[in-house]
Protein backbone atom coordinates (compact mmCIF):
# COMPACT_ATOMS: atom_id res chain seq x y z
CA UNK A 1 0.00 0.00 0.00
CA UNK A 2 1.29 3.13 -0.92
CA UNK A 3 0.12 6.98 0.03
CA UNK A 4 1.54 7.98 -3.38
CA UNK A 5 2.49 6.40 -6.72
CA UNK A 6 6.15 6.20 -6.42
CA UNK A 7 8.34 7.42 -9.60
CA UNK A 8 9.07 3.67 -10.60
CA UNK A 9 5.61 2.55 -11.15
CA UNK A 10 4.26 2.82 -14.71
CA UNK A 11 0.77 2.40 -15.42
CA UNK A 12 1.37 2.49 -19.18
CA UNK A 13 -2.23 0.60 -19.21
CA UNK A 14 -4.31 3.39 -17.24
CA UNK A 15 -6.65 3.93 -20.58
CA UNK A 16 -9.95 2.94 -18.37
CA UNK A 17 -11.07 3.97 -14.83
CA UNK A 18 -14.28 3.47 -12.54
CA UNK A 19 -15.02 6.36 -10.00
CA UNK A 20 -17.62 4.90 -7.03
CA UNK A 21 -19.11 7.88 -5.71
CA UNK A 22 -19.91 11.17 -7.37
CA UNK A 23 -19.38 13.54 -4.58
CA UNK A 24 -16.85 16.15 -4.62
CA UNK A 25 -13.49 14.00 -5.12
CA UNK A 26 -15.13 11.65 -7.04
CA UNK A 27 -15.98 14.45 -9.84
CA UNK A 28 -13.01 15.85 -9.39
CA UNK A 29 -10.86 13.41 -9.99
CA UNK A 30 -13.02 12.20 -13.23
CA UNK A 31 -12.90 15.67 -14.56
CA UNK A 32 -8.93 15.32 -14.34
CA UNK A 33 -8.72 12.34 -16.00
CA UNK A 34 -11.54 12.69 -18.65
CA UNK A 35 -10.29 16.00 -19.73
CA UNK A 36 -6.75 14.10 -20.47
CA UNK A 37 -8.55 11.50 -22.42
CA UNK A 38 -8.52 8.43 -19.71
CA UNK A 39 -12.00 6.67 -20.50
CA UNK A 40 -13.88 7.30 -16.98
CA UNK A 41 -17.36 5.80 -15.64
CA UNK A 42 -18.91 7.24 -12.28
CA UNK A 43 -21.21 5.48 -10.67
CA UNK A 44 -23.09 6.35 -7.41
CA UNK A 45 -26.06 5.27 -5.50
CA UNK A 46 -27.87 8.59 -4.96
CA UNK A 47 -30.59 9.86 -7.55
CA UNK A 48 -28.04 12.84 -7.96
CA UNK A 49 -24.20 13.88 -8.20
CA UNK A 50 -23.29 15.88 -4.89
CA UNK A 51 -22.97 12.94 -1.90
CA UNK A 52 -22.37 15.20 1.11
CA UNK A 53 -22.97 18.44 -1.01
CA UNK A 54 -26.17 17.68 -1.58
CA UNK A 55 -29.63 19.85 -1.14
CA UNK A 56 -33.13 18.80 -0.31
CA UNK A 57 -35.51 19.98 -2.79
CA UNK A 58 -39.22 20.50 -1.30
CA UNK A 59 -41.98 21.88 -2.92
CA UNK A 60 -41.32 25.25 -1.05
CA UNK A 61 -38.27 25.54 -0.47
CA UNK A 62 -34.81 24.01 -1.26
CA UNK A 63 -32.16 23.10 1.76
CA UNK A 64 -28.84 22.49 1.78
CA UNK A 65 -28.25 19.35 4.10
CA UNK A 66 -24.72 19.30 3.79
CA UNK A 67 -21.88 21.43 3.62
CA UNK A 68 -23.49 25.36 4.46
CA UNK A 69 -20.73 27.00 3.10
CA UNK A 70 -17.03 26.48 2.30
CA UNK A 71 -13.64 28.09 2.52
CA UNK A 72 -10.87 28.54 0.41
CA UNK A 73 -6.80 28.38 1.02
CA UNK A 74 -5.15 26.29 -1.60
CA UNK A 75 -4.62 28.57 -4.74
CA UNK A 76 -5.26 26.02 -7.11
CA UNK A 77 -9.01 25.44 -5.35
CA UNK A 78 -8.70 29.52 -5.51
CA UNK A 79 -8.34 29.49 -9.14
CA UNK A 80 -11.25 26.31 -9.25
CA UNK A 81 -13.49 28.01 -7.73
CA UNK A 82 -13.46 31.73 -9.99
CA UNK A 83 -13.90 29.14 -12.37
CA UNK A 84 -17.38 27.97 -10.89
CA UNK A 85 -17.91 31.59 -9.74
CA UNK A 86 -17.76 32.99 -13.28
CA UNK A 87 -19.69 29.90 -14.10
CA UNK A 88 -22.66 31.22 -11.49
CA UNK A 89 -23.18 27.85 -10.10
CA UNK A 90 -20.99 29.55 -6.55
CA UNK A 91 -21.45 33.08 -4.86
CA UNK A 92 -19.62 34.84 -1.56
CA UNK A 93 -21.64 33.67 1.68
CA UNK A 94 -22.75 34.27 4.45
CA UNK A 95 -21.62 37.60 5.62
CA UNK A 96 -24.03 38.22 8.19
CA UNK A 97 -22.76 35.55 11.18
CA UNK A 98 -23.85 35.22 14.38
CA UNK A 99 -23.03 33.35 17.56
CA UNK A 100 -25.58 32.81 20.26
CA UNK A 101 -24.74 32.58 23.35
CA UNK A 102 -26.26 32.83 27.31
CA UNK A 103 -25.53 36.56 27.15
CA UNK A 104 -27.49 36.66 23.42
CA UNK A 105 -26.69 37.01 19.80
CA UNK A 106 -23.35 38.52 18.88
CA UNK A 107 -21.82 39.25 15.87
CA UNK A 108 -19.38 36.98 14.70
CA UNK A 109 -16.21 36.91 12.35
CA UNK A 110 -13.38 35.23 11.42
CA UNK A 111 -12.10 36.90 8.09
CA UNK A 112 -12.69 33.84 6.35
CA UNK A 113 -14.58 34.38 2.82
CA UNK A 114 -17.25 31.65 2.39
CA UNK A 115 -18.77 30.56 -0.60
CA UNK A 116 -21.77 28.54 -1.55
CA UNK A 117 -23.49 27.21 -4.24
CA UNK A 118 -25.82 28.95 -6.23
CA UNK A 119 -29.06 28.46 -6.25
CA UNK A 120 -28.02 25.43 -4.05
CA UNK A 121 -25.06 24.04 -2.62
CA UNK A 122 -25.58 20.68 -4.92
CA UNK A 123 -25.58 23.23 -8.04
CA UNK A 124 -21.59 23.09 -7.91
CA UNK A 125 -21.57 19.35 -7.96
CA UNK A 126 -24.03 19.22 -10.41
CA UNK A 127 -21.89 21.55 -12.68
CA UNK A 128 -18.76 19.84 -12.25
CA UNK A 129 -21.21 16.57 -13.86
CA UNK A 130 -22.19 18.25 -16.56
CA UNK A 131 -18.91 18.97 -17.66
CA UNK A 132 -18.29 15.60 -17.30
CA UNK A 133 -20.95 14.19 -19.12
CA UNK A 134 -20.42 16.45 -22.02
CA UNK A 135 -17.13 14.81 -22.72
CA UNK A 136 -16.98 11.96 -24.87
CA UNK A 137 -14.89 9.71 -23.26
CA UNK A 138 -16.99 10.15 -19.54
CA UNK A 139 -19.95 8.53 -18.21
CA UNK A 140 -22.05 8.46 -15.03
CA UNK A 141 -24.65 6.17 -13.80
CA UNK A 142 -26.84 7.17 -10.96
CA UNK A 143 -28.80 5.44 -8.74
CA UNK A 144 -26.20 2.61 -8.57
CA UNK A 145 -24.70 0.99 -5.72
CA UNK A 146 -21.71 -0.93 -6.18
CA UNK A 147 -21.71 -3.91 -3.78
CA UNK A 148 -18.38 -5.49 -4.87
CA UNK A 149 -15.32 -5.75 -7.34
CA UNK A 150 -13.98 -8.88 -9.46
CA UNK A 151 -10.43 -8.82 -10.88
CA UNK A 152 -10.81 -10.63 -14.07
CA UNK A 153 -7.83 -10.95 -17.10
CA UNK A 154 -9.38 -8.16 -18.80
CA UNK A 155 -9.15 -5.50 -15.93
CA UNK A 156 -11.69 -5.04 -12.92
CA UNK A 157 -15.28 -5.49 -13.03
CA UNK A 158 -17.94 -3.72 -10.76
CA UNK A 159 -21.12 -5.76 -9.25
CA UNK A 160 -24.34 -3.33 -8.64
CA UNK A 161 -27.04 -4.24 -6.06
CA UNK A 162 -29.36 -5.01 -9.22
CA UNK A 163 -26.86 -7.79 -10.69
CA UNK A 164 -25.76 -5.89 -13.18
CA UNK A 165 -21.96 -6.17 -14.04
CA UNK A 166 -19.47 -3.03 -15.02
CA UNK A 167 -16.46 -2.96 -16.84
CA UNK A 168 -13.74 -4.32 -17.09
CA UNK A 169 -11.60 -1.04 -15.71
CA UNK A 170 -7.88 -0.75 -15.79
CA UNK A 171 -8.28 1.52 -12.01
CA UNK A 172 -10.89 1.34 -9.65
CA UNK A 173 -11.16 4.75 -7.64
CA UNK A 174 -13.64 4.52 -4.92
CA UNK A 175 -14.13 8.17 -3.16
CA UNK A 176 -17.21 6.71 -1.05
CA UNK A 177 -16.84 7.50 2.90
CA UNK A 178 -14.16 5.31 4.58
CA UNK A 179 -16.37 2.87 6.31
CA UNK A 180 -18.21 2.11 3.04
CA UNK A 181 -15.07 2.16 1.15
CA UNK A 182 -13.46 -0.39 3.23
CA UNK A 183 -16.98 -2.48 3.05
CA UNK A 184 -15.60 -2.58 -0.60
CA UNK A 185 -12.27 -3.31 -0.36
CA UNK A 186 -13.00 -6.68 1.87
CA UNK A 187 -11.24 -9.83 0.60
CA UNK A 188 -9.30 -7.42 -1.95
CA UNK A 189 -6.59 -5.26 -0.39
CA UNK A 190 -6.23 -5.36 3.40
CA UNK A 191 -3.45 -2.88 3.24
CA UNK A 192 -6.45 0.01 1.98
CA UNK A 193 -8.90 -1.91 4.50
CA UNK A 194 -7.09 -0.75 7.56
CA UNK A 195 -6.19 2.85 6.31
CA UNK A 196 -10.14 3.09 5.59
CA UNK A 197 -10.17 1.41 9.39
CA UNK A 198 -8.05 4.34 10.90
CA UNK A 199 -10.19 6.41 9.98
CA UNK A 200 -13.19 6.80 11.49
CA UNK A 201 -16.23 8.79 11.13
CA UNK A 202 -18.80 11.02 12.86
CA UNK A 203 -22.07 10.93 12.32
CA UNK A 204 -24.37 14.55 12.25
CA UNK A 205 -27.90 14.82 11.87
CA UNK A 206 -29.19 18.07 9.85
CA UNK A 207 -32.53 19.05 10.50
CA UNK A 208 -34.27 21.35 8.63
CA UNK A 209 -37.64 23.76 9.11
CA UNK A 210 -39.53 25.74 6.58
CA UNK A 211 -41.91 28.36 8.24
CA UNK A 212 -45.06 30.06 6.26
CA UNK A 213 -43.48 33.68 7.60
CA UNK A 214 -39.90 35.40 7.95
CA UNK A 215 -38.99 34.85 11.74
CA UNK A 216 -39.36 38.27 13.36
CA UNK A 217 -36.94 40.75 13.61
CA UNK A 218 -34.93 40.98 16.74
CA UNK A 219 -33.60 43.62 18.80
CA UNK A 220 -29.35 44.10 17.76
CA UNK A 221 -29.79 41.43 14.94
CA UNK A 222 -29.88 42.36 11.15
CA UNK A 223 -33.11 41.11 9.86
CA UNK A 224 -31.60 39.44 7.25
CA UNK A 225 -29.34 37.35 9.17
CA UNK A 226 -27.35 34.36 7.62
CA UNK A 227 -25.78 31.82 10.25
CA UNK A 228 -25.93 31.14 13.89
CA UNK A 229 -23.33 29.28 15.69
CA UNK A 230 -24.10 27.98 19.32
CA UNK A 231 -22.60 26.29 21.77
CA UNK A 232 -25.99 24.60 22.53
CA UNK A 233 -25.75 20.51 23.20
CA UNK A 234 -28.06 19.74 20.49
CA UNK A 235 -27.92 22.48 18.30
CA UNK A 236 -24.42 23.64 16.35
CA UNK A 237 -25.51 26.02 13.59
CA UNK A 238 -28.56 27.02 12.15
CA UNK A 239 -28.11 28.54 8.33
CA UNK A 240 -30.94 29.96 6.58
CA UNK A 241 -31.60 28.84 2.79
CA UNK A 242 -33.40 31.62 1.77
CA UNK A 243 -30.46 34.07 2.34
CA UNK A 244 -28.63 32.61 0.09
CA UNK A 245 -27.89 33.93 -3.42
CA UNK A 246 -30.38 32.29 -6.10
CA UNK A 247 -33.16 31.45 -3.01
CA UNK A 248 -34.48 35.05 -2.24
CA UNK A 249 -38.12 34.05 -3.19
CA UNK A 250 -38.52 30.73 -1.61
CA UNK A 251 -40.01 30.89 2.57
CA UNK A 252 -38.23 31.49 5.98
CA UNK A 253 -36.37 27.76 5.13
CA UNK A 254 -33.35 27.03 7.58
CA UNK A 255 -31.12 24.36 7.94
CA UNK A 256 -30.64 22.56 11.45
CA UNK A 257 -26.66 21.00 11.84
CA UNK A 258 -26.71 19.22 15.24
CA UNK A 259 -23.69 18.91 17.76
CA UNK A 260 -21.12 15.78 16.58
CA UNK A 261 -21.46 14.23 20.35
CA UNK A 262 -25.32 14.77 20.46
CA UNK A 263 -25.69 13.51 16.82
CA UNK A 264 -23.43 10.49 17.71
CA UNK A 265 -25.18 9.75 20.72
CA UNK A 266 -28.34 9.83 18.92
CA UNK A 267 -27.59 8.42 15.24
CA UNK A 268 -30.18 5.59 15.94
CA UNK A 269 -32.93 8.01 17.26
CA UNK A 270 -35.91 8.76 14.56
CA UNK A 271 -35.91 11.14 12.31
CA UNK A 272 -38.95 12.93 13.49
CA UNK A 273 -37.75 13.02 16.99
CA UNK A 274 -34.46 14.38 16.07
CA UNK A 275 -36.37 17.06 13.82
CA UNK A 276 -38.44 18.18 17.33
CA UNK A 277 -35.39 18.77 19.45
CA UNK A 278 -33.48 20.55 17.01
CA UNK A 279 -36.15 22.94 16.43
CA UNK A 280 -36.49 23.41 20.22
CA UNK A 281 -33.08 24.09 20.58
CA UNK A 282 -33.07 26.99 17.80
CA UNK A 283 -36.51 28.35 19.66
CA UNK A 284 -34.31 28.19 22.74
CA UNK A 285 -31.88 31.14 20.93
CA UNK A 286 -34.38 33.17 20.22
CA UNK A 287 -35.91 35.87 22.88
CA UNK A 288 -39.01 35.15 24.72
CA UNK A 289 -40.85 37.83 23.04
CA UNK A 290 -40.28 36.27 19.36
CA UNK A 291 -43.53 34.96 18.12
CA UNK A 292 -42.67 31.84 15.96
CA UNK A 293 -44.65 32.08 12.60
CA UNK A 294 -46.27 28.19 11.84
CA UNK A 295 -44.21 25.66 10.56
CA UNK A 296 -44.85 24.28 7.12
CA UNK A 297 -42.43 21.26 7.21
CA UNK A 298 -40.18 20.36 9.75
CA UNK A 299 -37.69 17.25 9.24
CA UNK A 300 -34.42 15.75 9.39
CA UNK A 301 -31.69 13.90 7.76
CA UNK A 302 -28.56 11.47 9.03
CA UNK A 303 -25.67 11.07 7.79
CA UNK A 304 -23.80 8.60 8.99
CA UNK A 305 -20.43 9.29 8.30
CA UNK A 306 -20.22 13.12 8.08
CA UNK A 307 -16.63 13.93 8.64
CA UNK A 308 -13.68 12.08 10.25
CA UNK A 309 -12.81 11.95 13.90
CA UNK A 310 -9.87 13.46 12.85
CA UNK A 311 -8.17 15.16 9.94
CA UNK A 312 -6.20 13.35 8.01
CA UNK A 313 -2.40 13.73 6.91
CA UNK A 314 -2.41 12.12 3.32
CA UNK A 315 -4.43 13.12 -0.31
CA UNK A 316 -5.09 9.78 -1.30
CA UNK A 317 -4.25 6.05 -1.68
CA UNK A 318 -3.11 4.20 -3.73
CA UNK A 319 -2.13 0.20 -4.33
CA UNK A 320 -0.45 -1.27 -7.41
CA UNK A 321 -3.26 -3.66 -7.56
CA UNK A 322 -5.03 -0.39 -9.18
CA UNK A 323 -7.82 0.21 -6.46
CA UNK A 324 -6.88 3.77 -5.05
CA UNK A 325 -9.04 5.96 -2.57
CA UNK A 326 -9.90 9.67 -2.50
CA UNK A 327 -12.06 11.71 -0.01
CA UNK A 328 -12.15 14.83 2.06
CA UNK A 329 -11.09 12.38 4.72
CA UNK A 330 -7.37 11.34 3.46
CA UNK A 331 -6.66 15.17 4.00
CA UNK A 332 -9.62 16.93 6.47
CA UNK A 333 -12.78 17.47 6.32
CA UNK A 334 -13.96 20.09 4.14
CA UNK A 335 -15.14 20.50 0.53
CA UNK A 336 -11.59 21.83 0.04
CA UNK A 337 -9.79 18.58 0.73
CA UNK A 338 -12.28 16.52 -1.20
CA UNK A 339 -11.47 18.73 -4.41
CA UNK A 340 -7.90 18.19 -3.78
CA UNK A 341 -7.61 14.67 -2.90
CA UNK A 342 -9.46 13.89 -6.00
CA UNK A 343 -7.71 16.46 -8.01
CA UNK A 344 -4.13 15.28 -7.31
CA UNK A 345 -4.87 11.42 -7.65
CA UNK A 346 -6.31 12.07 -11.15
CA UNK A 347 -3.36 14.04 -11.77
CA UNK A 348 -1.09 11.11 -10.63
CA UNK A 349 -2.73 8.53 -12.52
CA UNK A 350 -1.87 10.67 -15.75
CA UNK A 351 1.35 11.31 -15.19
CA UNK A 352 2.19 7.48 -14.75
CA UNK A 353 -0.57 6.83 -17.62
CA UNK A 354 1.54 8.06 -20.25
C1 LIG B 1 -23.66 18.18 7.85
C2 LIG B 1 -22.37 18.50 7.12
C3 LIG B 1 -21.84 19.78 7.17
C4 LIG B 1 -20.67 20.09 6.49
N1 LIG B 1 -20.17 21.37 6.55
C5 LIG B 1 -19.07 21.68 5.83
C6 LIG B 1 -18.60 23.02 5.82
O1 LIG B 1 -19.15 23.92 6.47
N2 LIG B 1 -17.49 23.31 5.07
C7 LIG B 1 -16.86 22.35 4.34
O2 LIG B 1 -15.88 22.67 3.63
N3 LIG B 1 -17.29 21.07 4.35
C8 LIG B 1 -18.37 20.72 5.08
N4 LIG B 1 -18.82 19.43 5.08
C9 LIG B 1 -17.98 18.40 4.46
C10 LIG B 1 -18.13 18.30 2.95
O3 LIG B 1 -19.49 18.18 2.61
C11 LIG B 1 -17.31 17.09 2.49
O4 LIG B 1 -15.96 17.31 2.84
C12 LIG B 1 -17.35 16.78 1.01
O5 LIG B 1 -18.62 17.01 0.46
C13 LIG B 1 -16.92 15.32 0.84
O6 LIG B 1 -16.89 14.95 -0.52
P1 LIG B 1 -16.42 13.48 -0.91
O7 LIG B 1 -16.50 13.37 -2.39
O8 LIG B 1 -15.12 13.18 -0.27
O9 LIG B 1 -17.47 12.49 -0.23
P2 LIG B 1 -19.11 12.36 -0.42
O10 LIG B 1 -19.63 13.70 -0.70
O11 LIG B 1 -19.53 11.62 0.77
O12 LIG B 1 -19.22 11.47 -1.74
C14 LIG B 1 -19.18 10.06 -1.71
C15 LIG B 1 -20.23 9.53 -2.69
O13 LIG B 1 -20.09 8.12 -2.77
C16 LIG B 1 -21.36 7.55 -2.98
N5 LIG B 1 -21.26 6.15 -2.58
C17 LIG B 1 -20.86 5.63 -1.40
N6 LIG B 1 -20.83 4.28 -1.45
C18 LIG B 1 -21.22 3.93 -2.71
C19 LIG B 1 -21.39 2.68 -3.37
N7 LIG B 1 -21.12 1.51 -2.75
N8 LIG B 1 -21.81 2.67 -4.65
C20 LIG B 1 -22.08 3.84 -5.30
N9 LIG B 1 -21.93 5.07 -4.70
C21 LIG B 1 -21.50 5.10 -3.43
C22 LIG B 1 -22.26 8.39 -2.07
O14 LIG B 1 -23.62 8.31 -2.51
C23 LIG B 1 -21.66 9.80 -2.26
O15 LIG B 1 -22.32 10.51 -3.29
C24 LIG B 1 -20.01 19.09 5.74
C25 LIG B 1 -20.56 17.81 5.66
C26 LIG B 1 -21.72 17.51 6.34
C27 LIG B 1 -22.31 16.13 6.24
Amino acid sequence: MLESLPESLTLSDVHSVAIIGAGMSGLACGQQLATQGVKVALFDKARGPGGRMSSKRRPSATLDLGAQAFTVRNQRFANKVAEWQAAGCVASWPTACYQASASGWQTHNDDKLRYTGAPRMSAVTRHLADTLNALPNASMTLETHITRFDKTAAGWQLHDSRGSIHGPFDVVVISAPPPQAKALLAGWEPTLAAACEAKPQRGCWAGWVIFEEPLPPMAKVVSAWHTVHTQHPVLRLASRNHTKPGREHQPESISLLAQLDWSDAHIESDSESVAQQLLAAFVSLLPDDVELPSVIELGAHRWRYAQPAQAGHQTYLYSTSGLALCGDSFKGSRVEDAWLSGDELGQALIVRSV
